[in-house]
């Protein structure tokens, strides 16, 4: 059982109080779990794909910030490269990418190279790795503030810390082993060919045209063409042949809950969830969203599978039921986190 701390945020809650509710939280749960603090602890964030407005911007996060540098912790933000194109698909771009959404008062670190092509390879021995590769940078630090943006996920079903800790902490090989097996296809009654998917493929896999497809061959299973279509004509087949739309899959869950536990191993990091701008996609989706419902709250944790399960509870009980409730159960049993949990309401 894991203790969540938890503050209740609305949307006629202010910047400043949003910073200072940040701020309360994280001393609140440093003090409570008795958190032994490093000289430097990276905040580990999104940056936001352009386009996409309901990213968490960082103002939210100067609360934090003003927390460690009033402690004199060094910090930075840190983050790695993604697999598919857009602006965040090399180190180059997405520096800019950073600077232009305002990620500018501390440091930024991108941990695994220009490309994605630096790794330390993190051995784990569980069911569908052995070795995980994370962003060779994030070896320097034995604890991180992750920061999460809790809301839908296209694969995953809903992306918070766990999802931050797995694809936000692999390298571009780590991120194509947790897609691999994933490759979709396009149903051609549904496409209305408006060339979205093409644009969003950096493999240059898919042609539309009388008959529209994907080559597998060059398709690299990074699901953004799914992300994108707007009449979800894109479909997902395993390689084992099971054709079924969006839903992601038990084996892909799985296989980012291994890469988090490769992520969180030796380290002693704090989690945030700023369940807030709820999205049912998430937000390397370049493009604005609907917001599915009221902001709900910041919630505060040691444990990235309580946190997540507190702001997936949550999330339900306003009327809105995320897919990928197995993720829990295969964080629990392979040691990940607690899915039980103690909500402390501050
Ligand atoms: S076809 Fe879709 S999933 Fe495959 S590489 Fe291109 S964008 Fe990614
Ligand atoms: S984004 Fe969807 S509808 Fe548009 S061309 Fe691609 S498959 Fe067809």
């Amino acid at each position: 059982m894991a203790n969540v701390y938890f503050k209740k945020v609305d949307s006629s809650t202010s910047l400043d109080e949003i910073r200072s509710i940040s701020k309360e939280l994280l001393d609140i749960v440093i003090k409570k779990e008795n958190i032994n603090l490093e000289k430097e602890i990276p905040l580990k964030v999104h940056f936001g794909e352009p386009g996409n407005i309901t990213f968490i911007k960082p103002e939210n996060y100067d609360g934090i910030i003003d927390y460690l540098e009033e402690k004199g912790i060094k910090t930075s933000f840190i983050e790695t490269n993604v697999l598919y194109g857009g602006q965040r698909f090399k180190k180059e771009l997405h520096l800019k990418t950073a600077r232009r959404h305002g990620f500018t008062r501390v440091p930024v670190i991108i941990a695994d190279g220009d490309h994605g092509e630096l790794y330390d390879d993190i051995e784990i021995n569980k069911k569908h790795f052995q070795k995980c590769k994370l962003g060779k940078e994030f070896s320097n630090y034995s604890q991180l503030i992750v920061i999460a943006h809790f809301k839908g996920h296209m694969l995953a079903g809903f992306g918070g810390a766990i999802k931050q800790l797995a694809m936000g902490h692999a390298s571009k090989g780590g991120k194509l082993a947790m897609h691999m097996g994933i490759k979709p296809k396009i149903n051609n009654r549904k496409c209305i060919k408006c060339g979205l998917c093409l644009k969003s493929c950096a493999e240059d896999a898919i042609t539309i045209g009388e008959k529209s497809f994907i080559d597998h061959e060059k398709c690299v299973g990074c699901g953004a063409c799914l992300a994108v279509c707007p009449s979800k004509a894109v479909t997902i087949m395993t390689l084992k042949g099971v054709s079924r739309f969006i839903s992601g899959g038990s084996d892909f869950r799985e296989k980012v809950v291994e890469y988090a536990y490769a992520a969180q191993k030796g380290k002693n990091n704090i989690y945030i969830n700023y369940t807030m701008n709820i999205t049912s996609g998430c937000d390397c989706i370049g493009k604005k969203m609907k917001i599915l419902m009221d902001d709900i709250g910041i919630y505060v944790s040691t444990d990235p599978v309580a946190i997540d399960k507190a702001c997936y509870d949550a999330v339900k009980e306003a009327g809105k039921k995320f897919r990928g409730s197995n993720t829990f159960n295969y964080a629990e049993e392979i040691g990940l986190g607690s899915a039980e949990y103690t909500l402390k309401d501050i």
